[in-house]
């Protein structure tokens, strides 16, 4: 198979992933779409960056029945951050179905999430905690559920969610299809799987090229004291587009970021204790290219889907030998290349051998950089540092450039529903109903998403036109 048209699916669901730039399936989206369709149970074992979202996600959002205002699939997930992303690809994959999606995760005001599950929802994406928040509270309705996916089980096993998660899949209609992902199979994870799972069919997905062949790793052998001082030398002679630098913890992100940021170096910083929104908004800005640097706990070794990310650099050797694998995951992603060089401290070779075992090959200790190399890196990149950054295009770009989100001034407390808003915007003169996209009416406001570039023309429009006889006002809403 080399097409998506040969899975069957909606034109709509076709038309968002030729404008994400999907040209054919991979090789996860291959085997897993099909069996979904077909209304399998599977276990898949693969590494992130396989196009395992969309393997789950095309499906979903080819069954999710639009009209039904009920949430008929559950996405579990172990990181917000995660969250937010998944449910993102969700949203862009079924845009055009209409299909709506929300994320639900802890340290989020839970009103608002409230809020956002009495609507029309279809698709839940959640972290085990909160979503059973929600459960216990009565706040979410499972009872249209049809599809649950456990996502990245291994990581949700080690963060010890185990419990919430099964407390959750006894909360769900028992005729349901179940998909769970996992880097690696646990003797724990089969248990589960096992336990609730009907005959599940199991996908393991081999890495296309070997993770060698696309990340270069090596490593230095550096006194604590001297992490700064080589780092500064890597970056002028490495002179990243974008690198990733893990710490193993808070603090040591915040003193690196700190002296990264007073010395002029373009940085942000990552780790758990910061508030939630802030954490998003950091991922977010970083994956945009606003900043080069992005100084991080093992909280984004995980799944996080950064393009082009040039260099991983691990300043403090992971704890976990997992992590090492994690961490490199994030550069050398879809077609790219990367390079990710680790700091060992000369106590810490155990650690770096028991790394070495665990992904069954050694790495290479690297040469310190030539003085002169260092000279002639430190002026190129102070040269570069004078120009704006230049930002990375996001990969929705295509897909949502001609879609425009407004808001009007009016919503349920004016009795406001789905017909009049559809009714009044296509009479609109050039404006038809396939130009209107998915529709969120809350108590006094709502946001539509207008399609096919006609966003300014439906806003120049509804300024002179009422709705249920009364004058509305119309704006561009952010996204
Ligand atoms: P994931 O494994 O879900 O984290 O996906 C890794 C990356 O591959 C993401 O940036 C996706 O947007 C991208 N991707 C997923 N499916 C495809 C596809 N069929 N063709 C090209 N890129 C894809």
């Amino acid at each position: 198979m080399n097409d998506f048209y040969e899975f069957n699916i909606a034109k709509e669901i076709l038309l968002s992933l030729e404008k994400l730039g999907y040209k054919n399936p991979t090789e996860v989206q291959k085997k897993v779409v099909p069996l979904v369709l077909k209304n399998k149970d599977i276990i898949v074992e693969s590494q992130t960056g396989s196009g395992k979202t969309a393997a789950f996600a095309i499906p979903i959002c080819e069954r999710v029945e639009i009209e039904n205002s009920n949430p008929q699939a559950l996405i579990l997930t172990p990181t917000r951050e995660l969250a937010v992303q998944i449910k993102e690809d969700i949203s862009n994959i079924g845009r055009f179905k209409k299909v709506r999606c929300t994320a639900i995760f802890g340290k989020q005001i839970f009103s608002s999430q409230v809020r956002e599950l009495k609507q029309r929802i279809h698709v839940v994406v959640g972290t085990p905690g909160r979503t059973l928040d929600h459960i216990e509270r009565g706040t979410i309705n499972l009872s249209g559920i049809n599809y649950l996916v456990i996502d990245e089980a291994d990581e949700m096993l080690n963060m010890g969610f185990i419990d919430q998660v099964k407390n959750i899949i006894n909360k769900l209609p028992p005729k349901r299809v179940t998909m769970l992902f996992s880097a690696t199979m646990s003797e724990k994870i089969q248990i589960l799987c096992h336990e609730y799972m009907k005959d599940p069919e199991v996908i393991n997905i081999k890495a296309e090229k070997p993770i060698t062949e696309k990340i270069k790793d090596y490593y230095y052998i550096v006194e604590g004291k001297d992490k700064f001082d080589l780092l500064k030398k890597i970056i002028y002679t490495e002179n990243p587009d974008s690198a990733m630098i893990f710490c193993n913890t808070r603090n040591s992100v915040e003193t690196l970021f700190s002296i990264l940021r007073d010395k002029g170096f373009s940085c942000v910083s990552i780790h758990g204790g910061m508030l939630q929104q802030d954490r998003l908004n950091v991922i977010k800005s970083f994956s945009r290219g606003e900043f080069t640097f992005l100084v991080a706990t093992d909280i984004a070794a995980r799944g996080i889907d950064i393009a082009n990310v040039t260099h991983v650099i691990n300043y403090d050797l992971p704890f976990e030998k997992e992590s090492y694998v994690h961490r490199i995951g994030r550069t050398g992603r879809g077609e790219n290349n990367g390079k990710a060089i680790s700091f060992v401290t000369p106590n810490q070779c155990r650690f770096l051998n028991e790394i070495e075992e665990y992904i069954e090959r050694t790495i290479n200790k690297a040469q310190l950089p030539e003085l002169r190399d260092i000279e002639v890196g430190k002026n190129l990149f102070n040269e570069r540092l004078k120009n704006k950054p230049k930002l990375k295009k996001e990969k929705s770009f295509e897909l949502n450039k001609n879609i425009l989100k407004i808001y009007i001034n009016a919503g349920k407390k004016k009795k406001i529903r789905n017909v009049d808003i559809v009714g009044t915007i296509s009479n609109i003169n050039g404006v038809e109903s396939e130009d209107i996209g998915i529709i969120d009416i809350q108590d006094n406001l709502s946001y539509i998403d207008i399609l096919n570039g006609k966003g300014s023309l439906v806003i120049e429009a509804l300024r002179e036109k009422t709705m249920k006889g009364k004058k509305i006002r119309c704006e561009r809403a952010e996204r």
